[in-house]
C-alpha cells in the first residue's frame, strides 16, 4: 500500500511537469483590460497595459489610442462669428461653418430712376423690392436683377376708393408679410390685404374700424412678432392703436394685446428711437436730440455705443457704423466689428431687408450685406 501511494506521488509529479513544459504557448499581447497571455493555458506574463489617453477635442471624446474605449464628451467647436474675411470659424480646431459676409452693390437706384418722381414708397425685401406708386395704387415687386416680380393693385378697377399701403421689413416673422393694403369702402368697411415680398396675397380681413368717414388709418409697429398696430392718422405720438390685428389668426383683438416696441425708451435725450426690429429687445437706434450723433441703447435707455453715425441692424443683424461719418464699419449684434472700413459715403440708412443705403459722391448707393 505505501509502495502504491508513493508510486502515484511519483506520477502526479510526473504530470504536473508534463503539463507545464507540454504547452506551446500562444501569447496574446497584453491589452488596456488584460496582460499579455497565453491563449491555451491561460499563463500570464506582466500587466494589463495602461489607456493611452489622447485629449477630447471638439468633435471626438477623449479616447484610447491602444483600444478605443472613450469618456465623455466631444468638448464641442468654440465658435468665432463669421466676418468679411472669415466665415464662422472654431478658434480650437479651425473647422467653418457657412460663407464670410458679403457685401455686394444692389441696383435699386436703377429702379428708382426708372420710375425718377413718382415713387412713393420704397422697400428691399430679401429677394426682392417693392415699389409703391403715388396715385396710381400700384405696387411693383421688382427682383434685384430688375425684372418685375408681380404687381398689386390696390383699388378695384373702375372704382374710387380711397387706399393706404405700408411695406412692412423685415416681413413679419413666421408669416412672410412684406406688404399690407389698406382700402376704404365702400360704407364703412376697410379691407386690409397682406401680401408676401413676391406680391401674393396671403390673407386678409374685412373690419369697421368705427372712424367717422374719411378718417384714415395707418399700420405702426410692423415688426412686432405676429400683431399690426393701426393709429388714426394724423396721430404720430402715442400709442392708442384703435385697431389691432392678429396675423396669425386673421381676427382683430383688443387693443393692448401684443408687443409694444416703443415708449420704454425716453424720448428726451433722442430726437429719435427706433427699435430694432431683428434683435428684439437689445438694442434701440437712437439719434441725439442735436443730431450730433447716433447709437445705441439697451432697453432700459442706457447708452451701449455711440458713434457720428449709424444704421439700424439689418435683417441678418449687422449694422454699418462710423466714427467720423466718413468711412463705415461694419458691426454684428453683438456689436463686435466684422468688417473694417467696408464702404466710404455718409449718411447711412437701413432700406430694409439686408440693404442699406448711403450718399456717396452726391448720389444714393444701395448694399445688399448678408
Ligand atoms: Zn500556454
Ligand atoms: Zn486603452
Ligand atoms: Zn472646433
Amino acid at each position: 500500500m505505501k509502495k502504491l501511494v508513493l508510486l502515484m506521488s511519483v506520477a502526479a509529479v510526473m504530470l504536473m511537469l508534463a503539463g507545464c513544459g507540454s504547452c506551446k504557448h500562444d501569447w496574446v499581447e497584453a491589452t488596456c483590460s488584460e496582460p499579455k497571455h497565453c491563449s491555451k493555458c491561460g499563463k500570464t506574463e506582466g500587466f494589463a497595459l495602461q489607456h493611452k489617453w489622447k485629449e477630447a477635442s471638439c468633435t471626438e471624446p477623449k479616447t484610447c489610442e491602444l483600444c478605443g474605449v472613450t469618456e465623455g464628451n466631444p468638448k464641442g467647436h468654440v465658435w468665432k462669428e463669421r466676418t468679411m474675411t472669415e466665415p464662422k470659424t472654431c478658434t480650437e480646431c479651425g473647422a467653418t461653418e457657412g460663407e464670410k459676409i458679403t457685401c455686394t452693390e444692389v441696383c435699386v437706384q436703377d429702379i428708382i430712376e426708372m420710375h425718377l418722381g413718382s415713387i412713393n414708397k420704397l422697400n428691399c425685401f430679401e429677394d426682392t423690392m417693392g415699389v409703391g406708386f403715388v396715385d396710381s395704387g400700384e405696387i411693383i415687386f421688382y427682383d434685384y436683377d430688375k425684372k418685375k416680380v408681380a404687381t398689386v393693385d390696390i383699388v378695384p378697377e373702375g372704382e374710387t376708393y380711397r387706399y393706404d399701403f405700408e411695406f412692412i421689413s423685415p416681413p413679419l416673422l413666421g408669416q412672410d408679410i412684406a406688404l399690407l393694403t389698406i382700402l376704404y369702402g365702400p360704407g364703412k368697411d376697410t379691407t386690409i390685404r397682406f401680401y408676401d415680398q413676391f406680391g401674393k396675397e396671403l390673407n386678409h380681413v374685412v373690419v369697421d374700424t368705427g372712424l367717422p368717414e374719411g378718417q384714415r388709418i395707418y399700420a405702426r409697429n410692423c415688426a412686432a412678432e405676429r400683431y399690426v398696430r393701426f393709429n388714426k392718422r394724423g396721430v404720430t405720438d402715442g400709442f392708442n392703436a384703435i385697431l389691432v390685428i392678429d396675423t396669425v389668426t386673421m381676427t382683430v383683438v383688443d387693443n393692448g394685446t401684443g408687443y409694444e416696441d416703443v415708449g420704454k425708451y425716453s424720448k428726451d435725450e433722442y430726437s429719435a428711437c427706433y427699435v430694432q426690429p431683428t434683435i428684439k429687445d437689445k438694442y434701440a437706434l437712437v439719434i441725439g436730440k442735436d443730431g450730433s450723433y447716433k447709437g445705441y441703447v439697451d432697453q432700459y435707455y442706457n447708452k451701449v455705443a455711440i458713434y457720428k453715425d449709424a444704421s439700424c441692424f439689418n435683417y441678418y443683424g449687422f449694422a454699418l457704423v462710423s466714427e467720423d461719418g466718413k468711412s463705415y464699419d461694419l458691426v454684428n449684434d453683438n456689436l463686435e466689428v466684422v468688417g473694417e472700413d467696408v464702404l466710404k459715403g455718409s449718411d447711412v440708412f437701413w432700406i430694409g431687408g439686408a440693404v442699406f443705403g448711403l450718399e456717396q459722391n452726391g448720389k444714393q448707393h444701395y448694399y445688399c450685406i448678408k
